[in-house]
């Protein structure tokens, strides 16, 4: 007999009665598996036809082909943009796949901080302002490379949502939360801003504001559900502050099991 899962709600009935609903899940997560599965196959299999696609596209040189040239330049930003689909569906398929994260380290967050920093002008190139700051003075522990990933799709989003002459703010704070500290990582922009009716959804894979503008973005559709994913395995939390014309504030909370002092173990590599 294969294994069933039951989901049990306890219902208050009457004063002194509860009723107990079990439910049987089983078929329900079998299929939910089937769905992972099957998005994660489709994805690996257009890999490598993409690659090669890719691959002979660089090829062309437009300037031996100059009447070519509009059409090869939108086939190549076309292939590229279903180069990355593919890529983060991967992402949020193995995060999916994952209770907890495979190998935690020291997320040296001043580095991290200025390799934002760096890729925030690179994809801005001089149209935005972008500031940060570093005021919690602490690391994180965790997944390094999950941690970037979703942090850096934070900030892409800024600044593909903020029109020229905006400004992008990535700040790193302590927080209390009673008597315990934690910190938060901001990522705060003055741009177009979300209606308060969509931010419910806005981390389901796909969902968007406007299609258009999206589009014309260039993203995938899938950033935000990788954010959301990448910090529960961290058990952190997104929490988003928006105002449309005003801008947007993404805040990633980290709670103090997740945060190492910066000079614990520095001092002991010190001598
Ligand atoms: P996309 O690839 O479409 O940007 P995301 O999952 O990263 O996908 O974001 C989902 C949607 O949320 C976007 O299409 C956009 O409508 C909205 N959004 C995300 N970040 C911002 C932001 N900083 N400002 C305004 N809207 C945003």
């Amino acid at each position: 007999n294969p294994a069933i899962t039951l989901s049990l709600r306890l219902i208050p009935y009457s004063e002194n009665l509860w009723l107990l609903v079990a439910r049987d899940v089983s078929r329900l997560l079998q299929l939910e598996q089937m769905r992972r599965d099957f998005v994660a196959n489709v994805s690996h299999e257009l890999r490598t036809p993409l690659t090669v696609v890719h691959g002979y596209l660089d090829l062309l040189d437009p300037e031996e082909h100059p009447d070519w040239a509009p059409m090869l330049a939108e086939m190549q930003r076309q292939s590229q943009r279903m180069t990355q689909l593919v890529e983060d569906l991967l992402t949020l398929s193995r995060l999916e796949s994952q209770d907890s994260l495979p190998a935690e380290e020291i997320v040296a967050m001043a580095s991290m901080l200025s390799t934002l920093k760096r890729e925030a002008n690179a994809l801005s190139q001089g149209r935005h302002e972008i500031a940060m700051d570093d005021l919690a003075g602490v690391d994180l522990f965790g997944s390094n490379k999950e941690l970037h990933s979703a942090f850096s799709n934070l900030v892409s989003n800024a600044i593909r949502y903020t029109p020229a002459g905006g400004t992008i703010r990535i700040r790193f704070r302590p927080e209390s939360a009673g008597i315990a500290r934690g910190a938060v990582l901001e990522v705060v922009d003055s741009g177009y801003g979300i209606p308060a009716a969509h931010l419910p959804r806005i981390t389901e894979r796909f969902y968007r504001v406007s299609t258009s503008r999206s589009r014309e973005s260039g993203g995938t559709g899938l950033g935000l559900s990788i954010v959301k994913h990448v910090l529960n395995l961290h058990q952190a939390r997104l929490e988003i502050a928006s105002e449309v014309g005003r801008g947007s504030t993404f805040a990633c909370h980290f709670g103090i099991d997740r945060i190492r002092r910066r000079d614990a173990y520095q001092d002991a590599f010190a001598d």
